[in-house]
């Protein structure tokens, strides 16, 4: 029996890992199920599934998911402490689905108790990748990407030699701005963008994949997770969301990974991990696909794609406040307060502010500092938010 925990349990990567693991109730045991507002979810699932814990990130909703565990015999916790409490709990595996700078301290407390982390949240690998990857070695876990992108590179590199790697190309499908002009994107609304031509996720995800701050964080996070010089990364843009990672070898051949947009094929890899068992995916038909197109992803257009790069070449703790930066920025733009297209200003000027600031962004990655650099980001974000 496998003890698993999935922190995000509500979002659209928990309820697709839950989906997956319902399959088989016999073979894993439930220790913890995280999620924030959606304690209705929360409880339904910590009961369906017999869970030994349920956490709400909220504390405010605490006495709400106490009564609805009543008599289930499931725990109840909230707040942040909490969730590390959770995630200390020994299990075989753990699912990082929270959204945002918030998965990382659970998704580190996993890793220091020896679990297997299985990682939907880039934002850990953003914010500190290198911490992420010596708390694993240091503590005999592992960590495995769910991530499309990052699964599809993973696949493709098994039982290959990095050092044979002369390209990696990570695909975007455009998100829902890929067909208009450049000159509508200012009054773009944030329902507009927050719908996904392929793919079903989450709020933020989705409009993050309008902006191309989702790709850009991808792009940071292929470098952490592969420790693979930046100038091999590349972006392509590739509406249909079928080839989601192309690996290309020294020899000139060039791995693609193709299949649905789907996230259960990359959440259920990493679940069965070494093994690949039978997933409820759909089986291309590629005759009637026909075929599959590309563009250029231009970084003018994207000006996300030009600060990951940035970032990646200042290195140290500019993605957290890259990151932190860019969650502010999508805050306000969802709140109405900001344009569309400001997003990618304010996230520039933080990092420009940030980096003059001696000593913050060259500080060493341990999780204090990255909290201190998120927490100095996201206070400069807001300067230039209430400016507007
Ligand atoms: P959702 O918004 O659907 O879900 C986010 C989850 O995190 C929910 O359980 C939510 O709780 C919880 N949550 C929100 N804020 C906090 C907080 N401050 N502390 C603790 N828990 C919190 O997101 P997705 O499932 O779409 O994405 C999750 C992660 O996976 C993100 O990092 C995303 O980039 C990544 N990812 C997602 C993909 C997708 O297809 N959706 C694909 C690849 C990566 P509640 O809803 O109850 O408030």
């Amino acid at each position: 029996m496998r003890r698993i925990s999935i922190f995000g349990a509500t979002g659209s990567i928990g309820q697709s890992t839950i989906d997956l693991i319902a399959r088989d109730p016999d073979f894993y045991r439930i220790v913890a199920l995280t999620g924030g507002r959606n304690v209705a979810q929360l409880a339904d699932d910590a009961r369906k599934l017999n869970a030994e814990i349920a956490v709400t990130a909220e504390v405010a909703l605490l006495p709400e998911l106490r009564e609805r565990l009543a008599g289930s015999g499931v725990e109840a916790a909230a707040g942040e402490a909490a969730l590390i409490e959770a995630a200390k709990r020994p299990a075989d595996w753990v699912m990082s689905a929270i959204v945002g700078a918030a998965g990382l301290p659970p998704g580190l407390a996993a890793l220091e108790q020896g679990a297997t982390l299985a990682l939907a949240n880039k934002e850990s690998m953003v914010c500190a990748g290198p911490l992420v990857v010596q708390t694993a070695r240091a503590h005999g876990g592992a960590v495995l990407p769910v991530d499309s992108e990052h699964s599809a590179v993973f696949q493709a590199l098994i039982g290959e030699d990095i050092a044979a790697v002369e390209r990696v190309i990570i695909t975007a499908s455009g998100g829902a701005f890929r067909d208009w002009p450049l000159e509508k994107l200012a009054g773009a609304t944030p329902e507009e963008a927050a719908t996904h031509p392929n793919w079903d996720m989450g709020q933020r995800i989705t409009i993050d994949s309008a902006s191309m701050f989702n790709k850009a964080l991808e792009v940071i996070e292929t470098k952490e997770f592969f420790d693979i010089d930046p100038a091999l990364i590349e972006v392509l843009v590739h509406p249909e969301s079928m080839i989601h990672a192309l690996v290309g070898f020294r020899d000139g051949a060039l791995m693609a990974h193709v299949g649905p947009p789907d996230m259960r094929h990359a959440i259920g890899f990493a679940l069965h991990y070494p093994e690949r068992k039978t997933l409820p995916v759909a089986r291309l038909d590629l005759v009637q696909l026909g075929q599959f197109t590309f563009r250029a992803a231009c970084e003018t257009r994207w000006p996300a794609l030009r600060l990951a790069r940035e970032v990646m070449a200042t290195g140290g703790l500019a993605g957290a406040v890259f990151n932190a930066a860019k969650e502010r920025a999508l805050d306000a733009f969802i709140a109405r307060r900001i344009g569309f297209l400001r997003m990618a200003e304010v996230v520039e000027e933080t990092l420009n502010r940030v980096s003059a600031q001696s000593g913050l962004i060259t500080a060493g990655i341990t999780l204090d500092n990255v909290r201190a650099a998120d927490h100095f980001a996201r206070v400069t974000a807001d300067e230039f938010i209430n400016q507007d």
